[in-house]
């Protein structure tokens, strides 16, 4: 049996529908992202877990019981919000602490853990800090702690990361992976960076206009997008319209491109079905304009980031995106003429 189920939830405020009926199962110990754009539903749908909205329809049960009509306070669950939402008031510390003050756990016992989650979050020296004495972070850090201070039976953290700088941002990903691997603690993580929500999860739900568009691993959600959206919604992806133009052999013709390519997962489809083409920037090779097999295109765009550098392509009609490590990229000044290929298992394909 799962551990959290939400079966069937909806949400619908007067004059529009926030969530249309959603199933998710996670299982003891499980991190699952909800991840979308603005609007999609996914703070809705974790404040219904947590107990603070109440659903137009439908149960969140946690190891097969029926919480749907229990407060918040009596869920067992942990919360980390967007905003630091300590108490300014009382020190980290007594942050910590409260919780299980509120839980009346004696002194010595609250003591003992209060250690332990300091030295998990590699605080222990700034315990008697305020929050004001804090980076955010640090602030974060702290409203970690005191999520996992009452041994939550299921942790809920709503983008804890997005107001945070881009270095911090990283670190306290990596170390909310770690505690709650550590602690087992079954989560729901609500983010709308699909790169915070690969990096961080065991399974993501991307979410679209209050639906669960598609649930599935991080490799599945990128190698294996159910639909368009999803597609071009997770991670960077050239995308072209095409139709099968030989079934029999796996070959489309992409609108504005002369030569039919071959791409082996068009064979199921039949002769005319349009398509979309979707190409990862790191599955594009570029070689010699007249390579076999290859795509004629200038080098229209660089930009260099870093420990690569993007490349952008014209091939007739279309910009192709591609991304060259290192100095690969030197070979390739702007104007220059390239070939472009691809493997015809790397290219993804979706009717329309
Ligand atoms: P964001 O990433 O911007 O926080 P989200 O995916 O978390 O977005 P929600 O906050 O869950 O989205 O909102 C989902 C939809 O429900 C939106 O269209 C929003 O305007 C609507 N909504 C949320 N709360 C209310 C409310 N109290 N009354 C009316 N509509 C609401």
């Amino acid at each position: 049996m799962s551990h959290l189920t939400v079966e069937n939830v909806s949400k619908t405020y007067a004059s529009n529908t926030a969530l249309y009926p959603i199933n998710l199962a996670l299982e003891q110990g499980e991190l699952i992202t909800l991840l979308g754009p603005s609007g999609c539903g996914k703070t809705t749908l974790l404040r219904i877990v947590a107990g603070f909205t109440a659903p137009s329809g439908g149960q969140v049960r946690l190891g097969g019981r029926d919480l749907t009509q229990l407060p918040a306070a009596r869920r067992q669950m942990g919360m980390v919000f967007q905003a630091y939402s300590l108490f300014p008031n009382l020190s980290a510390e007594d942050n910590v602490r409260f919780g299980l003050k509120v839980r009346g756990v004696d002194k010595a016992a609250s003591q003992q853990k209060l250690n332990r989650l300091f030295e998990m979050i590699g605080l222990s020296d700034m315990r008697q800090r305020f929050p004001h004495q804090l980076s955010g972070g640090q602030q974060q850090r702290v409203a970690l702690a005191r999520a996992l201070a009452i041994e939550p039976q299921v942790l809920l953290l709503d983008e804890p990361l997005s107001a945070l700088d881009a270095q911090v941002r990283l670190n306290l990903r990596d170390e909310i992976r770690r505690v709650q691997r550590e602690t087992g603690t079954t989560t729901l993580f609500v983010t709308h960076d699909q790169e915070e929500a690969l990096a961080i999860s065991d399974r993501v739900a991307v979410m679209q206009q209050g639906r669960v568009a598609q649930l599935g691993t991080p490799e599945d959600i990128y190698c294996r997008p159910a639909t368009p959206f999803v597609a071009e919604f997770v991670g960077t992806a050239n995308c072209l319209d095409a139709v099968v133009t030989d079934p029999l052999r796996g070959l489309i013709t992409v609108e504005g491109w002369a030569a039919p390519i071959l791409v082996d997962a068009a064979r199921p489809y039949p002769l005319g079905q349009r398509l979309k083409l979707y190409l990862r920037p790191e599955e594009l090779r570029l070689g010699a304009e007249d390579a076999p097999g290859s795509l004629s295109g200038e080098v229209s765009d660089r930009r260099f980031l870093g420990s690569l550098t993007r490349l952008s392509v014209r091939v007739g009609p279309h910009i192709l995106v591609t991304d060259l490590q290192g100095s690969a990229a030197g070979g390739f000044p702007l104007g220059t003429r390239v070939g472009v290929s691809f493997s015809p298992l790397a290219a993804q394909i979706l009717a329309v």
